[in-house]
């Protein structure tokens, strides 16, 4: 017998991941990119070519006209070459950046890898940045003042025009880390881009609700001095610097963030927000009708307080499911998860009940 060739999961219960299946059009141009490497952009010219239609692309997502930047393996190389460029930018000696605690654990692994100090401020009553604990803690070594639009653990927004005002007091750089909520943002009333405020750099994931192929994360900077300050010459290569973290990286991420964007932005986008957003809002509703503790979805992320034993048992059951720091059961309304897979979850979850009530 031939042995099995191994198989990926399938999307059917999957509740806890910020990923998604990618569009076809996404799929098919990853597949057809494989063989490239867009960190080497005179021998690899079409891909090259494709990389800087995502970055004008992304341009037009988050409101910025002349756009600088480039696909990057993620959320977290894009994070930490934001925190890297405003290191590299600043006269600070010994540079610190401020951050609420909702920040992304990247910024952990940015810190450390950077040697600078990062100083995590409480959030609000609705787990937003508060500008006034931020301000407390920044000071004349401040580089970056970092704000997240659609945080990880609750998706929430933080008040960018504010934190933007404080980095201008400041005279420090801010970043937003938009990762997961920048193509959901887009379509709703939040004040979180570059024409809303003085923003300097973002982070903005195609391979999350972009629905690119993993890994297409999106870098931006509004000056091309971020740019300058994150460039290191490259002898080997025709090209005669390089902005990127990583050296060789995925062309299959970059045409598979030009595909899908060539096909969502921005009708396709708007409807995969809304219906994830509804989908979000009646599963909020059916958790709360049966009793339990439901944050309110501000973005198509739903956090709730569920007892160990069910979160167990339904992971029993094939459910894919993520937590937050606090324990409360998180599920991620990506494209993938359809109004018949949360209707099947809630059933899943009642039958669990009783099984772990023994009623
Ligand atoms: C997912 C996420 C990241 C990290 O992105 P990766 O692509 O996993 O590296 C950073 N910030 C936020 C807000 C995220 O949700």
């Amino acid at each position: 017998m031939e042995p099995a060739v191994p198989q990926p999961q399938t999307f059917d219960r999957v509740l806890s991941s910020m990923c998604t299946r990618p569009h076809p059009a996404a799929r098919a141009a990853a597949e057809r990119f494989l063989a490239t490497n867009p960190g080497d952009p005179e021998t690899y010219r079409s891909v090259a070519g494709l990389e800087q239609d995502v970055v004008d692309r992304l341009g037009e997502v988050t409101g910025l006209d002349s756009p600088h930047g480039y696909v990057a393996s993620g959320g977290t190389e894009a994070n930490i070459q934001a925190m890297r460029a405003a290191r590299n930018r600043t006269e600070a000696a010994d540079p610190n950046v401020v951050a609420p605690e909702s920040v992304h654990f990247s910024f952990q692994k940015a810190a450390e890898v950077l040697g600078v100090d990062l100083r995590i401020t409480p959030v609000d009553t609705d787990r937003r940045a508060d500008p006034d604990a931020m301000a407390d803690v920044v000071d004349a070594d401040t580089a970056l003042i970092v704000g997240i639009a659609g945080t990880t653990e609750y998706g929430r927004v933080d008040p960018i025009p504010a934190l933007a005002d404080l980095a201008a007091d400041a005279d420090a750089l801010l970043h937003v880390d938009a990762a997961w909520g920048g193509f959901a943002l887009p379509f709703t009333d939040h004040e979180w881009n570059f024409s809303h405020a003085a923003v300097d750099t973002m982070t903005i994931d195609p391979h999350k609700l972009g629905q690119a192929a993993v890994p297409a994360g999106g870098f931006l900077a509004r000056e091309g001095a971020t740019m300058d300050a994150l460039a290191v010459e490259t002898p080997y290569l025709e090209s005669t610097s390089q902005a990127t973290l990583t050296g060789t990286r995925s062309g299959a991420g970059v045409a598979s963030a030009a595909a899908a964007l060539d096909e969502l932005w921005p009708a396709g986008y708007r409807q995969a927000y809304e219906r994830a957003q509804a989908n979000a809002e009646w599963v909020a509703a059916a958790l709360t009708d049966r009793g339990f503790d439901v944050i309110d979805p501000v973005l198509p992320l739903v956090a709730v307080d569920l007892p160990e034993p069910l979160f167990d048992a339904l992971t029993e059951r094939g459910w894919r499911l993520a937590r937050t720091a606090r324990g409360e059961l998180r599920i991620v309304c990506m494209p993938h998860v359809t109004r018949e897979m949360l209707t099947a979850f809630v059933r899943d979850l009642d039958d669990c009940r009783s099984a772990v009530d023994g009623t």
